[in-house]
Order: C-alpha cells, then sequence, then structure tokens
C-alpha cells in the first residue's frame, strides 16, 4: 500500500503545524511520499509565504535586490527552523535563496522558494530524502505540463526510496528556468507524485474536512460531501469550489487513483472521497453540489438563417481566436448563438476590438453584451437519474423571483449551469440548496 500526502499552506504554516504533520505521516507506514506547499497563513490577518514571495519579486524587479522584501521570510524560516530544533545550516540555506532570487530576476523562480524551503525542512524534520520538482516536474514549451517526461522522471528519482518529501507548485520550463502552476498548484504536484509512485490513494490534506454542498458563506452550514466522482469535482472546482486546484484530478484519473481530502486539525474525520465513476457509490441524492462564480460576459449574436450558414461559427470563433480570447459556454439557438466569457479576459480595450472583428467577420443582425452575468453550476451525477430535476431547480430559482439570463445543461447531464445577474448570485444558490438538500430531502430516492 502505498499513500501520496499532499500538505497545503495552513498544515506547514508554523513549527507546531509541522510537528503535527510529522506525527500524521509517521503514524502510518504506508504514507510514503509526501508533497508540501509553502508555509501559508498562521492566523486571520497573516501573510502566506508565497504572497511574501511575490512582494520580493516586485522589490527585485524595481531595485534588483530584495531590499528588507526578504526579511520577514527569512524570519519564518528561522522561527520553524529554531522551534522544531533542526539542525540544518538554515542561514546558509536563506542567504543562498536570497542570492538566487536576485540572480534569476523571474516571478515564478521566485514564487517557488517557498515550496522548496518548505520540502527541505519537512525533509530534515522527517529524516526523508528531499526531491527538488526541478528536476523531475518538466513543462514543454508552450507552457503546458508535459505529462509523460514527468510522470518518468518523478517515478525514477522515487525508485528505490522508500520514503521522500517532494517540493510542490513548480517544475522546469523548456527553457531551462523554473516554472510555477497558477495559484495553488501543490495539489497538481501532488497528484503527479501520486501517478508516478503508482500509489493506491492520493490523500490531500487541508483546512477543512473536505467539500460541503455549498459555500458556508453562503449557506449555513451546509451537508458534507463524502464521495464524488473525478467528473463532479472538475465541475465543482472549477466552478470555486476551492477545496482542491480544479487541474488535480488529471494526473490520478487515467490511473484510478482515489483522491481523499482530509483535515490536518481533525485527521480522524472522514474527509471527502473522490473516485473514478466505476467505484462511485450513489449517494441517493440528486445533487452533489452546487458551486458559483460572478463575473462574466455574454455576448449574443443574432442574425437570420445563421444555422444554414456554413463556416458561420468558425468565423466567430476565428476572431475569439485572434484576441487570445476563450470562452466557457455556447449556448445557441437556429439564429442565436452567446458566449459566455470571463469577463477579465475581455478587459483592456478587448471587448470593443472583438465585437468589431465579429462584425466584420459575420454582419450579424444583433450584437450584444450582458454584463456582470455569474454562473451557478448544479452538479450531480444523481440528476440525470431522476425526472423533473431542472423543474425543480428553475421552479426554486423562479420563486426566489430571480431572474434567469442564461441556461446550459450539459449532454452529460451532469451538471445544469444557469447564469444570473452577479447580485443575484448567492440568492440563487441559496433557493437551489433549500430546494434539493432541505425541502426534498426526504422525497430522495431512485
Ligand atoms: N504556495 C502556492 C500558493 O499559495 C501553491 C500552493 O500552496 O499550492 O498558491
Amino acid at each position: 500500500m502505498i499513500k501520496v500526502c499532499k500538505f497545503g499552506g495552513t498544515s506547514m504554516a508554523d513549527g507546531n503545524m509541522m510537528k503535527r504533520v510529522a506525527s500524521i505521516i509517521k503514524s502510518d507506514d504506508s504514507r510514503r511520499y509526501v508533497v508540501v506547499s509553502a508555509p501559508g497563513k498562521r492566523f486571520g490577518g497573516d501573510v502566506k509565504i508565497t504572497d511574501l514571495l511575490y512582494a520580493c519579486y516586485e522589490s527585485v524587479k524595481e531595485t534588483g535586490s530584495c531590499g528588507d522584501a526578504f526579511a520577514k521570510i527569512a524570519d519564518r524560516f528561522r522561527g520553524i527552523v529554531a522551534e522544531l530544533g533542526l539542525k540544518m545550516a538554515i542561514e546558509d540555506v536563506l542567504d543562498d535563496t536570497r542570492r538566487a532570487i536576485e540572480r534569476e530576476r523571474s516571478a515564478d523562480f521566485t514564487a517557488s522558494r517557498g515550496e522548496y524551503l518548505s520540502a527541505r525542512v519537512m525533509a530534515a524534520l522527517l529524516g526523508f530524502e528531499f526531491i527538488d520538482a526541478r528536476d523531475v516536474v518538466k513543462f514543454r514549451a508552450d507552457g503546458q505540463l508535459d505529462s509523460e517526461l514527468t510522470f518518468d522522471l518523478t517515478a525514477q528519482a522515487l525508485k528505490g526510496k522508500k520514503y521522500a518529501v517532494v517540493s510542490g507548485f513548480y517544475g522546469e520550463g523548456a527553457d531551462g528556468r523554473i516554472k510555477t502552476f497558477s495559484r495553488g498548484g501543490s495539489d497538481i504536484s501532488g497528484a503527479i507524485v501520486a501517478r508516478a509512485a503508482m500509489a493506491d490513494l492520493y490523500e490531500n490534506w487541508t483546512d477543512v474536512s473536505g467539500f460541503l454542498a455549498c459555500d458556508p458563506r453562503i449557506v449555513e452550514n451546509p451537508v458534507g460531501i463524502r464521495a464524488m466522482s473525478y467528473k463532479e469535482l472538475r465541475e465543482l472546482s472549477y466552478m470555486g469550489a476551492n477545496v482542491l486546484h480544479s487541474e488535480s484530478i488529471f494526473p490520478v484519473r487515467a490511473a484510478n487513483i482515489p483522491i481523499q481530502i482530509k483535515n490536518t486539525f481533525r485527521p480522524t474525520d472522514e474527509g471527502t472521497m473522490i473516485l473514478p465513476i466505476s467505484k462511485y457509490t450513489y449517494s441517493g441524492r440528486i445533487v452533489t453540489g452546487i458551486a458559483g462564480k460572478k463575473n462574466f460576459a455574454v455576448i449574443f449574436i443574432e442574425k437570420s438563417l445563421m444555422n444554414a450558414e456554413i463556416g458561420f461559427a468558425r468565423k466567430v470563433l476565428s476572431a475569439m481566436e485572434k484576441h487570445g480570447v476563450s470562452f466557457e459556454h455556447m449556448p445557441s439557438g437556429i439564429d442565436t448563438m452567446s458566449f459566455v466569457i470571463d469577463s477579465e479576459s475581455l478587459k483592456h480595450g478587448i471587448l470593443e476590438e472583438l465585437l468589431e472583428d465579429i462584425r466584420k467577420a459575420v454582419n450579424p443582425d444583433n450584437l450584444r453584451v450582458f454584463d456582470d452575468i455569474a454562473l451557478i453550476a448544479t452538479v450531480g451525477h444523481g440528476m440525470s437519474k431522476n425526472v423533473g430535476t431542472s423543474a425543480k431547480l428553475f421552479d426554486a430559482i423562479a420563486r426566489a423571483g430571480i431572474n434567469v439570463r442564461m441556461i446550459d445543461q450539459g449532454s452529460s447531464e451532469l451538471n445544469i449551469i444557469v447564469g444570473v445577474d452577479n447580485d443575484n448570485c448567492e440568492r440563487a444558490i441559496r433557493a437551489i440548496y433549500e430546494e434539493f438538500f432541505k425541502k426534498s430531502e426526504a422525497t430522495f430516492g431512485l
């Protein structure tokens, strides 16, 4: 039995937390490979090491030196090493790190040092070997993970090592320079190590006892999700349920390795199991979870006989490609087509240029943009098995007096996505939750 354990920033926040992590690892012999984040927040208002490092990079960019910005980072690590009573030449390591940050002058390199240092400290504490992610996690020239090479190199590095600690969040780009994943990316690193080790389980240790059916800031005390499929996870995490990075399923999914979300503060809690659909036992609930994300724009295109115009969509899509704009959903009708796009990617004049290009390309009868749209995904394999699910959902939203601006039901029947005005996002989530988790709870069943 091999378990790969990833510990997030809160679990690594200070020496005490690291001791707690070490005791969790040592309590189970099968917890052989460990991936760690950089130290996160110790208390509300504290600053994550990764954020301190990004601030440090700003100083390097402007002045060529870390200036005072490195002092806080050095202090945190000095404190951790002292608290743990480790015999580590931490001053030398910190000095080297500061010099390397000034030499490299790269945001990714600077940010990666949090994980680098915390993995080295954790390896020393556990007495495990340290594997630098730079040597095993490789990106292609287009910036995407080179999965095959990465799995091979990681498997080779693990071979013959009973135990090891691997730094999370970063790897090496095709140009030989350090490159990070997007924020929260140590979850992906953990999944890579789990895949390379062909682990039986990928344990992802964080500061909550798994996924909840929706955001507890929106609904008080929502029910926990005991088990879900990789697909449900992908939908929910993409739409803002941020317990786990939405890309972390890819390395493990192909090898059917389950992910378990565990809470470092309550290690005996069961957490959430994320499983391949074949091993997934249906919970009896119609809906597994609800997640919402704000700030989308909808570009609405109308043209009579659009359906007969071959190449219409291609022309619109080419205009979007030209401006580097990707879309989330594309609901369409006979003579209409809409694109739901993250508003952020349309800023700085891109929207105006894109509209102009669409006008030129397809000469629409009507071209409009709706702004400030929130998308709400109601996700669950159970939806396809129950007649009337969408009726219930739309009824609940209507009863709350909320206008639906867009609907997209994936053909997999795994989710129904509705677009509402940003201001109605929370109320709509509450209405859907009430409907599926409170009101009809007694009538659930297949
Ligand atoms: N430390 C990085 C971040 O704060 C990566 C991670 O923790 O997963 O985003």
